[in-house]
């Protein structure tokens, strides 16, 4: 079974090392790209859906307005799950 706490690690990892590339791929001489910025949006995809995978274990509502799709986070102000998405803002309850 996957530490959820260890697991939150790497996807915050991944995160920091895609922002690195995304950075680091501006300055690469003779780049392509078109494919860097593909292959980037890939590999940011399957980060959000990892994450989006972890939260659900966790006992987070997703919310699937989007894909990959987006955990709701606790809002204390309207006692419900909230999604952050710009343009959804779904509300769902606890329990
Ligand atoms: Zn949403």
């Amino acid at each position: 079974m996957i530490d959820p706490v260890q697991a939150a690690g790497w996807i915050a990892g991944g995160r920091a090392a895609l922002d690195l590339l995304r950075s680091a791929a501006a300055l690469l001489p003779g780049r392509d790209d078109e494919a860097i910025a593909r292959r980037l949006d890939d590999a940011g995809q399957a980060l959000e859906l990892a994450s989006a995978w972890l939260a659900r274990d966790l006992g987070y509502p997703i919310c699937r307005c989007v894909f990959p799709p987006k955990p709701m986070l606790w809002d204390e102000a309207r006692a419900a799950f909230v999604c952050r998405e710009p343009g959804c803002g779904r509300a769902e309850p606890s329990g």
